[in-house]
């Protein structure tokens, strides 16, 4: 896979070059790029841990923290997709596509379960879709318990990468009073970064 990735707005497939083979007019194709900080937190923070957030609201899924695995690029391709603005009904034609060309190619079953979730079943597609959708709209439809737990998993992720950029050796020398001092700036980077990807009036 490469990192622009286009979608054709006339026959719903995934391509990743500017014309579409499949159409022979002229077509506009819908280009995105996978490796964007914004489909990677869409599909981690609107997705993944979304669906965390639930599990645990409905008590279904313990108290504890995960740190979750990164997200297959074919997840972030069509988080890519729907960012770009496509409309349910091409990204469900797109995604079958996307699917018989997988399973043709022999890559199908080397993909994890969430994923294959994804592109076989229409009820997991548009729970997908629908986050997706609403993490983009600034995490509207999300209760506030559900929206704090994301946060905080934001925050967690957010420090260690901080923390992670001085490198074990520096941090493990540090006084205490250095610590406290490197975990605060870690906390505010964190906080503006929050703020900026997530678009939400704040209750
Ligand atoms: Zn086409």
């Amino acid at each position: 896979m490469v990192n622009n990735l286009g979608i054709c707005n006339n026959c719903g497939a995934f391509l990743d070059s500017q014309a579409c083979p499949n159409c022979e007019t002229a077509n506009s194709v819908r280009t995105f790029n996978i490796y964007d900080e914004n489909v990677k937190w869409a599909v981690r923070y609107g997705y993944q841990y979304r669906k965390k957030a639930v599990l645990r609201a409905e008590q279904k899924e313990g108290s504890l923290h995960f740190c979750l695995h990164d997200a297959s690029e074919v997840l972030l391709w069509i988080g890519g997709a729907i960012l770009s603005g496509i409309t349910w009904d091409l990204l469900k034609l797109g995604v079958k596509k996307l699917f018989a060309a997988l399973h043709d190619e022999g890559r199908y079953d080397s993909l994890d379960k969430e994923t294959q979730e994804v592109l076989s079943e229409e009820k997991k597609l548009y729970e997908f879709y629908e986050y997706v959708e609403e993490y983009k709209q600034g995490f509207i439809n999300i209760s506030e318990e559900e929206y704090k737990y994301i946060e905080e998993e934001m925050f967690a992720d957010f420090q260690s990468e901080e923390i992670g950029k001085l490198g074990p050796e520096k941090y493990f020398i540090l006084s205490r009073k250095e610590m406290i001092e490197v975990h605060k700036v870690a906390y505010e980077k964190s906080q503006i970064k929050i703020n900026r990807i997530v678009r939400r009036e704040r209750r």
